[in-house]
């Protein structure tokens, strides 16, 4: 992406490089329960290392209350990191102050150091200029990897990126190219599917959605808002009865854009939201008011897989249903499986991401399929919000 510092333009041999990596990963019972994101930031610490530079690594870890506790250090972390990488990593005890000057100062070509959580300061999160400079000595340059972080204007994402030469790490380049390609320059036609609980956490994201799609799926526990507002009787469903006239808006706002709205048509209905419990399948029109929506029907299916068809484009964030138990994981699996096969022929760029929807298509075992899948939270659903991302606004050339 041209609009970029990559690493293709940083010499980085005999330099100190401040890299932001996202070290922010699951752990149970003192053990790293899921490395995906230490593999994503491997690329960029061997390439800077090869090349004859400093790896210094900052990353944040947990929540840490105003100062060190040895709960939220880093130290586990970078034993972790060392094996996926295959080469050791040091590790300093703080991130800024003499003992990270000094531990700075001992690296050699090549090496890699990892910095104690840079949370362990307040002026980390409050982006304060003292705590900015203080890093920033440690280094001559400064790549950011960590796109899931870049929704935070913090000293270590957007403060570092202001004050020295910065560029794109390779995992953060990949995640802007894969955005621009969904969001920014798409192929037409666009669909977007958005699933998942509420409305109500989904609202800007429906709002820029509309003006920048051609499609819009609606599905999960929100379509039953949407359903609501049309005159629909959802039942027991999860409904945001009080969000009835905001979904109509949201519908008018689409229609004045050109973009299609999707709804489910047929549903799967229980008593109960219970693995394996009773259910039936049938129109959305005929819900009992003792019954739930816990997922779309087949007829829905078949009508959003024949959208998908007509599309060039899919962003997808949230379920058709309450994935996690079965039988209402039966519509998520089977348009991720869809839109699997139109990646797989060519026929479609597909981009997924935020925390449940990576979870499902896990589940759906299709993950691998997908052009891409955001692992970002917080920050891929900002981005598909439309809004700026501090730490990427930084960065631009
Ligand atoms: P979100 O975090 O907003 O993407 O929501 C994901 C959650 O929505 C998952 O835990 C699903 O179980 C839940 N969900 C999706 N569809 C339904 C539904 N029809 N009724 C209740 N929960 C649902």
């Amino acid at each position: 992406m041209t609009s970029f510092r990559t690493l293709d333009s940083l010499q980085p041999r005999g330099k100190r490089v401040l890299v932001r990596v996202d070290l922010n990963v699951p752990m149970e019972n003192g053990r790293v329960s899921d490395a995906t994101r230490i593999d994503r930031i491997l690329p960029t610490i061997r390439e800077i290392a090869d090349k004859g530079g400093r790896v210094i690594l900052l990353a944040h870890f947990g929540r840490p209350k105003g100062g060190p506790d040895e709960a939220n250090s880093l130290k586990p972390v970078g034993g972790v990191l060392s094996e996926h990488l295959g080469r050791p990593v040091g590790f300093a005890a703080d991130c800024i102050g003499e003992f990270a000057e000094n531990s700075v100062a001992a690296m050699a070509d090549g090496e890699i150091l990892l910095l104690e959580n840079t949370r362990f300061h307040k002026g980390e999160e409050k982006n304060d200029p003292a705590m900015v400079s203080a890093l920033a000595k440690l280094g001559d340059a400064y790549v950011n990897d960590a796109f899931s972080c870049a929704h935070r204007a913090h000293a270590s994402t957007e403060g570092l990126a202001r004050k020295m030469p910065a560029y794109a790490g390779r995992t953060m380049q990949a995640e802007l190219e894969a955005l621009d390609k969904a969001l920014g320059n798409p192929s037409k036609p666009v669909a977007a599917i958005v699933g998942g609980a509420k409305v109500s956490t989904k609202l800007d994201l429906l709002g820029n959605l509309v003006r920048k799609v051609d499609i819009l799926v609606i599905g999960g526990g929100m379509a039953n808002t949407f359903l609501a507002a049309r005159g629909v009787n959802v039942g027991k469903s999860l409904c945001e009865h009080d969000l009835v006239a905001t979904a109509r808006e949201i519908e008018e706002k689409a229609k004045a854009a050109g973009c299609e709205i999707v709804l489910p048509v047929d549903a799967m209905l229980a008593k109960e939201f219970k693995a394996n419990t009773p259910h039936r399948i049938d129109g959305v029109a005929h819900v009992h008011d003792d019954e739930m929506i816990l997922d779309v029907g087949p007829r829905t299916v078949a009508h959003v897989e024949a959208k998908l068809m007509t599309a060039k484009t899919l962003v997808w964030n949230g379920p058709f249903g309450a994935f996690e138990i079965a039988p209402f994981d039966t519509g998520t699996v089977a348009v991720a499986h869809k839109a699997a096969a139109l990646t797989r022929s060519g026929a479609l760029v597909s981009i997924a991401g935020g925390g449940d929807t990576v979870a499902a298509l896990n589940h759906a075992g299709c993950a691998a399929d997908f052009t891409y899948i955001s692992t970002a939270g917080g920050a891929f659903l900002e981005w598909m919000e439309g809004k700026a991302l501090p730490g990427v606004e930084a960065l631009r050339a």
